[in-house]
């Protein structure tokens, strides 16, 4: 089975990073795509498992090289999704989720077929302020951006394919986790279906043709 590109955007303070790291924890069959920004690293931050932290001349220079499926500029900084992050995921047959804002969604849903969008909302406009500004590290600056950049975010809801309710942590995981399920059992998505579905056919065309003609069934009714 081939595996899924999942994208999750929701405005800054929506829940996606969280719900992100917490459907990793429950799945061994899906990964996270580390994505290059040139944003100073935030107390508590990793390089190489939260961001991969680039200067703007190495940013550029990937985006020179083809190194991203997607990129865009977000609150002065950039960010992208590196291809070789996604790639090496994909082959071993894992998912990949995405965690990233909607010009670059957009970007990926032009450039990979079957990638699925989901877009994670939160259960209010109160709460989305309140987890802002819990946010230590943002300016009054920065936070009034986040919060007009919320407001224009919110607007393309509707080019995603799915959308959950951030209200509770675990159900929100698990309505993404039960859209990764139905997306992998979609017909469109099963490799070798057809001639699956041609031998099981013949198979049950050749018992009918071999039947004797007027053999009564055991239990069956008298003709
Ligand atoms: P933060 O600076 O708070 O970590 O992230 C700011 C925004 O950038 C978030 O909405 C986050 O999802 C988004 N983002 C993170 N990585 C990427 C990426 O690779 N590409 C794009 N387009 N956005 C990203």
């Amino acid at each position: 089975m081939n595996g899924i590109l999942l994208v999750l955007s929701s405005p800054s303070g929506g829940g996606k990073t969280t719900i992100a790291r917490r459907l990793l924890e429950r799945r061994p069959d899906v990964g996270y795509s580390v994505s290059a920004t040139t944003r100073a690293m935030r107390t508590g931050e990793v390089h190489g498992r939260d961001y991969w932290f680039l200067t703007p001349a190495e940013f550029a220079a990937r985006v020179e090289a083809g190194a991203f499926i997607e990129h865009a500029r977000y609150g002065g900084h950039e960010y992208g999704t590196l291809r070789e992050e996604v790639e090496r995921r994909l082959e071993v047959g894992h998912h990949v989720v995405l965690d990233i804002e909607v010009q670059g969604a957009r970007q990926v849903r032009e450039r990979v077929p079957g990638a699925v969008l989901v877009f994670v909302l939160p259960p209010s406009g109160g709460e989305l302020i309140r987890r802002l500004r819990g946010r230590r590290s943002e300016s009054t600056e920065s936070l009034r951006t986040r919060l007009r950049t919320a407001v224009e975010e919110l607007g393309s809801v509707g080019e995603y394919d799915y959308v959950v309710v951030n209200d509770e942590l675990e159900q929100a995981v698990s309505a993404v986790s039960a859209i990764l399920d139905a997306e992998s059992a979609h017909v469109a998505r099963q490799q070798g279906l057809n001639e699956r579905i041609d031998h099981i056919r013949q198979r049950v065309a050749a018992e009918a043709d071999g039947l004797p003609a007027n053999q009564q069934q055991p239990g069956g009714q008298q003709a």
